[in-house]
């Protein structure tokens, strides 16, 4: 296997820019007041970010990964008397469901295929039906598929019948718009090494003030605590634990990118140009994308299997992998599939790279076509 550095063609950890790397090269010390004010800064931008405002919101960074700022955000914001309704299309949703779970909350879940959005229609009908739900929860772009769920009307449906909205926006936040104040949402969770393009080790959540606030003794972990975190931040401006230095020096710069792109307008602009490059050399490659394009999200397209049996899927990835892009095995249960992300340090001549390494691929293989 070649030892050059892969591009990451996934849904992250992904390629990150030499300048977020070399962030990295010098130790902090918790307590030192640069890395006081680093941690500051991150926390406003992230507020700004989200929609919020610094009177009415604040941002709760976390150790871990993504997964443990999904589980702090429910396990604190959810009380134990509580009942959470989890709209699930993909595994991120059904994992939401487990955390609840786990944490002791009761939960229900509203599912619909992982090709088809969730449906705010029928959310209005499961939250008519059941008025002991007091939280819904929904993944803005399941990663899973890579569609993209319609948080807009789903916050209208929850909003209208007095509910609260957790949102998972782990793999859209910094390049799809989201605005937590307009959507009346409650908390918003994403990570540093998704759309951002920090390096992994640090997941974040956006709350309401007056939800932290209420929040205290809630949670069911010491470490997960949202409301406790929040208070060390707020108190002394300092992780309650051992934070990530070189995670949080990474992002300070990884945020400082993004805004010199343009933020997530930009941002987001380099991910729609990379996914067309993809979806079409694909589809000119006769490979077709599980999703039609207006469910598509500009992360992570999923491609069906392709029905020449000259193609095995993991000869397939080594292959790629030699050739220096590293893509994504399927977890769909709807279709056999695999996928490939368009989001990182990437533009327009790595993901035409990719293609080209594709289409070489596929011939070495004698794959005469990807059409599943
Ligand atoms: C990546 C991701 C997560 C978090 O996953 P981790 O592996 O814990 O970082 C959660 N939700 C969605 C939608 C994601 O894409």
């Amino acid at each position: 296997m070649s030892d050059s550095v892969p591009y990451l063609l996934t849904p992250g950890p992904l390629t990150t820019s030499a300048t977020v790397k070399q962030a990295m090269l010098r130790d902090w010390g918790s307590r030192d007041g640069r890395f006081i004010d680093l941690n500051a800064g991150i926390r406003a931008r992230l507020v700004r970010l989200a929609g919020g405002s610094a009177d009415s919101h604040a941002a709760v960074p976390v150790q871990g990964s993504g997964t443990f700022a999904v589980e702090a955000m429910i396990g604190t914001l959810v009380p134990r008397a509580g009942r959470l309704l989890v709209l699930v299309n993909g595994a991120y949703g059904t994992r939401m469901v487990r955390i609840a779970e786990v944490a002791g909350r009761s939960v229900a879940a509203l599912e619909t295929a992982e090709d088809q959005p969730v449906s705010p229609a029928s959310l209005a009908e499961a939250l008519d039906a059941d008025p002991a739900i007091t939280h819904v929860a929904v993944v803005h772009c399941e990663t899973t598929s890579g569609i993209l769920n319609p948080i807009e009307a789903v916050a209208e449906v929850v909003r209208s019948r007095g509910r609260a909205l957790l949102i998972d926006a782990m793999s859209a936040f910094g390049a799809l718009p989201l605005d937590m104040a307009a959507l009346g949402a409650v908390a918003v969770a994403a990570s540093s090494n998704k759309c951002l393009e920090g390096v992994p080790g640090m997941g974040f959540v956006i709350a309401r003030r007056d939800a932290l606030e209420a929040a205290k003794g809630n949670a069911h972990s010491l470490s997960l605590d949202l409301h406790d975190q929040w208070r060390g931040f707020e108190a002394n401006a300092q992780w309650r634990f051992t934070p990530p230095t070189h995670v949080v020096a990474a992002f300070a710069q990884a945020l400082d990118e993004h805004e010199a792109e343009g933020g997530v307008e930009g941002r987001g602009a380099r991910y729609r140009a990379n996914a067309a490059i993809l979806i079409d050399g694909m589809r000119a490659l006769g490979f077709e994308t599980l999703l039609p394009g207006h469910l598509q999200a500009p992360i992570i397209v999923t491609f069906r299997m392709p029905a020449d049996p000259a193609f095995v899927f993991a000869e397939f990835y080594d292959r790629l992998r030699e050739r220096g892009f590293v893509i994504y095995p399927g977890k769909l249960t709807v279709a056999d599939s695999f996928r490939i992300g368009c989001i990182g340090r990437l533009g327009a001549e790595e993901m035409t790279a990719a293609i080209a390494a594709i289409r070489a691929t596929l011939s070495e293989m004698g794959v005469a076509s990807g059409a599943p």
